[in-house]
């Protein structure tokens, strides 16, 4: 196997790697002079055709490690209809779309047919596209299955083909998808294969579907930047406790926070810290599985401009995505998946810019901040004093239940002070529409993003599983890891009014 350190050592500008000057000139205007590790490492390489084994995180520039090879050899030849030149698989809707951008973006100088194909989209305008012929198609592996049984697609065209985010892929259960559409592919096809991390079902992967592949591996997964700065907040476990806690901390950190994404475990949680930080009129914005695609894409949009200060996020609907310099990362949860950890903090601190990481910590949840800290092999500094500084009655008189478990409800405490009361009140309260109406002109899409996503909240609580990702389809094939961890609220969950615990005499 070639040695990558030394041509990553060697690499000093793009021009060194091979790419077409149609390419390179498209690199110069992106404002882009040097390569990242992952593009020195892996260019060349891809550019001989061989397979690439690239163990890389978003944010390591992995996308143009696959996207300028890729165009640069897609000069030679003509696509044909419904036979797709190259297959690029992506975990996620967000993430397909980000691909595409990144092709129009490298690709200006050349003529590609680019054809999407997500869930959430409708089937005749993506039919149309594979028609014409495409040199580049990127889909979600349940859409792009669905295609391809409706008898739209041919898949022996195609002579490139990309797998990204493979991690992602198994713990959305897209594996079985990724081993069919593999099959699907001549065995002569180039693969160039991308995962953060590699657990045995990966390599099993990659033994099975990689020809004498260059590994590339530019850090180690469970590496965080160092210029983040993490810091652990202690807080009472309960849920209104928690949104205390994280109302204070954002109020603390005043004008030096320009954009931050606030993480949830799961995604009903994350429609309940949305409403509740809109009703405290932050400029919060949410982001879970279960918004359509277009609500989705609309609220990025916004976050990404700079119309919305707080995302609030689950990790399957924030994964990957490539927001540029986020100033904080709060984790209202402490993510029971170490790994995801190290998956969040990286939105923040990117490209060389510093960043803050803020996680809040309850008693319950030491053995998951050991976990975090076990991985990433350090510890993290507390804010403002460690849990043993945390009064002890808060917990003690109402025991922790279950991360995240609605079951015993009988254990909210009786002595509540009025905030907390009011605080589990207006989350409940629908969010009032007369405030979207009245709404200037310029805040229009923010808004109907936001009334979008209330409405994707409303059809979370009546529990209708929707996908995350690639549509129905792809949500069949998950398995149970995606961003909704635990129960679903029974009843009136946490979120029980008062009125509704007076005794009533029969
Ligand atoms: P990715 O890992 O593909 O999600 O890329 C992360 C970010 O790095 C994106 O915003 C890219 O536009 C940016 N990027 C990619 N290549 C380079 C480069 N050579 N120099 C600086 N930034 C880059």
């Amino acid at each position: 196997m070639p040695s990558n350190e030394q041509t990553a050592e060697q690499a000093k500008t793009f021009a060194d790697l091979g790419l077409s000057p149609k390419v390179l000139s498209a690199v110069t205007d992106a404002g882009y002079t040097t390569p990242t590790p992952i593009q020195a490492g892996a260019i060349p390489y891809a550019l001989e055709g061989k397979d690439i084994l690239g163990i890389a995180q978003t944010g390591t520039g992995k996308t143009a490690a696959f996207v300028l090879p890729m165009i640069t050899r897609l000069e030679k030849g003509r696509a044909r209809a419904r036979m797709p030149r190259t297959l690029i698989l992506e975990p996620t809707r967000e993430l397909a779309a980000q691909v595409e951008e990144n092709f129009v973006k490298y690709g200006k100088n050349h003529r590609l047919n680019i054809a999407l194909l997500i869930g959430g989209v409708s089937f005749d305008e993506q039919e149309k596209k594979l028609e014409r012929g495409a040199d580049v198609l990127i889909a979600t592996p349940g859409r792009m299955l669905d295609h391809f049984e409706r008898g739209k697609l041919l898949l022996t065209g195609v002579d490139i083909l990309v797998i990204d985010e493979a991690d992602r892929m198994l713990d959305m259960g897209f594996i079985p998808d990724i081993e069919r559409i593999c099959k699907l592919i001549p065995f002569t096809r180039q693969t160039l294969f991308f995962s953060a991390t590699m657990p045995p079902e990966i390599t099993k992967l990659t033994e099975q579907f990689l020809q004498a592949p260059v590994r590339v591996e530019v850090a180690r997964a469970a590496s965080t930047a160092t210029t983040v700065s993490q810091r652990l907040v202690k807080s009472p476990g309960k849920a209104w406790d928690k949104r205390d806690t994280l109302r204070r901390l954002i109020r603390e950190q005043g004008d030096e926070l320009t954009n931050a994404i606030i993480f949830c475990n799961r995604k009903v949680d994350v429609s309940e810290l949305f409403r509740s930080l809109t009703r405290h009129e932050f400029d919060a914005g949410a982001l879970h599985g279960d918004m359509d695609q277009r609500a989705r894409m609309a609220m990025l949009a916004n976050f990404r401009d700079g119309k919305l200060k707080l995302l609030v996020a689950s990790d399957v609907a924030a994964r990957g995505l490539d927001i540029p310099a986020v100033s904080h990362v709060f984790n209202f949860d402490v993510p029971i998946h170490a790994e995801d950890y190290v998956h969040r903090i990286g939105r923040t601190g990117r490209a060389g810019r510093t960043g803050k990481a803020f996680t809040i910590a309850t008693r319950a949840d030491k053995k998951y901040v050991d976990a975090i800290e076990k991985l990433i092999g350090q510890s993290i500094e507390w804010h403002d004093g460690d849990l043993s500084s945390l009064s002890t009655d808060e917990e003690d008189e109402a025991p922790r239940r279950g991360r995240g478990s609605r079951a015993a409800k009988s254990e909210k405490p009786r002595g509540r002070s009025r905030s907390s009361k009011a605080e589990a009140a207006e989350v409940q309260a629908p969010a009032a529409p007369a405030a979207d109406e009245t709404a200037a002109a310029e805040d229009a899409p923010v808004k109907t993003a936001r009334k979008r996503a209330i409405k994707a909240d409303n059809a979370n609580r009546r529990d209708t599983p929707r996908s995350g990702d690639g549509g129905a389809r792809d949500n069949k094939r998950s398995r149970a890891r995606k961003d909704d961890l635990g129960d679903a609220p029974v009843g009136f969950g946490d979120d029980m009014p008062d009125f509704m615990k007076v005794e009533v005499k029969v």
